[in-house]
């Protein structure tokens, strides 16, 4: 018996989820003595391959042909499946990223296996029984999910747990998969890149701005500032809604949920609505003038002040703290 991990990649580079999902299988192999494999699918190069060794894992079973080049969820499922049965393995672990949260369900259904979507704890095992946390209510309750069935696949939830290094030797084994044609039957023609910057719901710092803003002319300072701290930019809804930011940054109940491990929230009064996307963040920093604003109630640390005064500040302090 074993552990199998996908680990995704973005055009030939692993994600920062996928070694974050290795650390996690290998915690989880760790409790239960089983051997760990990752899997990649796709054109990932060997030396790309080798870094799942610095997460402990010492073998990864590559899958590169060429009607897999792009993601197509229903193919990515089958052949994950199809793995984890040719070695074994009792336990799938992925990212619960946006392509992980089509696959878990998918696998799950294939290999007849107990589903925790969304994790953010490791397991409490209790023989083929294992308790798991995830959060639920858009993060304001943590449920405990029991899984009952032998076979168990594990979506992990993107900065939920630090990917831990140990440096091991890697093996990497090629496997031609079966891929059926009703598996293919969705094709993608084009991918067109919304942005170049750092991909929201892996990102390690979110810069996010709201009405406070005033106006989309005034966003130059907020891309500079995400800039200056590596990070990705994100939004309040009425932002996107009219038009000021693409929607896709758009974060709450009704956009993405991200959790970074620092979210700055410029001029966003900070609605439970807006809160249920975010809250989940590990540190909170809140610029707003009022200081009334709910925000303020869920931040970390809190700045009152007038953000056309203060991020111009902060990006200067930072950029002086850089150099
Ligand atoms: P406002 O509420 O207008 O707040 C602007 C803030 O900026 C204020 O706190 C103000 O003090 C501050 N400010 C003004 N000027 C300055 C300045 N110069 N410097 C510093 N601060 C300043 N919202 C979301 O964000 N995400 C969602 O997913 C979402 N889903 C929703 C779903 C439903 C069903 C509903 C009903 C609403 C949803 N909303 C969502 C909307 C939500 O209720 C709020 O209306 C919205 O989050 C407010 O956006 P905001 O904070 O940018 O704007």
């Amino acid at each position: 018996m074993s552990i199998l991990v996908y680990i995704e990649n973005v055009e030939g580079a692993l994600k920062k989820s996928a070694f974050e999902s290795l650390s996690y299988g290998k915690a989880v192999g760790d409790l239960t003595g089983e051997k760990v494999t990752a899997l990649s699918i796709g054109n990932v190069s060997q030396e790309e391959l080798n870094k799942v060794g610095q997460y402990g894992v010492e073998k990864v079973i590559e899958v590169n042909s060429s009607d897999l080049g792009q993601f197509v969820n229903q193919a990515y499922a089958s052949v994950i499946a199809e793995v984890a049965k040719s070695i074994d393995a009792q336990t799938v672990i992925l990212s619960n990223s946006f392509s992980g949260k089509g696959l878990a369900p998918r696998i799950a259904a294939k290999l007849g296996a107990a589903l925790a979507d969304g994790a953010i704890s490791l397991p409490t095992i209790s023989g083929s029984i294992w308790q798991i946390q995830k959060s639920v209510f858009s993060n304001k309750a943590i449920a405990t999910e029991e899984l009952q069935e032998q076979k168990k696949v594990i979506a992990l939830t993107p900065n939920s747990l630090e990917a831990t290094e140990s440096a091991v030797p890697v093996a990497i084994e090629k496997y031609e998969p079966q891929v059926a044609a009703a598996d293919l039957s969705t094709v993608i023609k084009d991918i067109v890149r919304a942005t170049d910057k750092v991909s929201l719901p892996e990102a390690d710092i979110v810069v996010s701005a709201g009405r406070g803003l005033k106006g989309p002319e005034n966003w130059a300072m907020v891309e500079e500032l995400a800039d200056v701290l590596g990070a990705a930019t994100a939004c309040s809804k009425p932002v996107s809604d009219a038009g000021w930011r693409p929607h896709a940054e758009h974060v709450g109940q009704t956009g993405l949920a991200v959790t970074p491990n620092l979210y700055i929230a410029i001029g966003i009064s900070g609605a439970i609505q807006h809160l249920a996307g975010v809250s989940a963040s590990k540190t909170i920093v809140v610029i707003n003038k009022d200081p009334e604003a709910p925000f303020f109630k869920v931040a970390d640390y809190g700045i009152v002040g007038d953000a056309f005064e203060v991020v111009p500040q902060l990006i200067e302090a930072l950029k002086a703290y850089k150099n």
